[in-house]
C-alpha cells in the first residue's frame, strides 16, 4: 500500500513530533512517519541528533 495515498477507512496520519491529524504535511520515506511542516520535521530532527547524524554519515563518510 502506498503511504501517501491514505486509506479511507483508517483514521488520519498523526504527526510524529506533535501527534496532530495530518491533513497535508510532509512524509519521512525512510522513517515512514508523517510531520505537520518543516517545523515539526526540525524537532524531530533535533530531539534525534544521533539518528540523524548516523544516517548522514553513512551516506557521505568514508
Ligand atoms: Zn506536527
Amino acid at each position: 500500500m502506498n503511504p501517501r495515498i491514505p486509506d479511507p477507512q483508517a483514521s488520519p496520519p498523526t504527526c510524529a513530533q506533535c501527534n496532530r491529524a495530518i491533513a497535508d504535511g510532509l512524509y519521512d520515506d525512510r522513517a515512514e512517519q508523517y510531520y505537520c511542516d518543516t517545523a515539526c520535521f526540525n524537532d524531530w530532527a533535533d530531539a534525534n541528533h544521533e539518528d540523524v547524524v548516523l544516517f548522514y554519515a553513512d551516506m557521505n563518510v568514508n
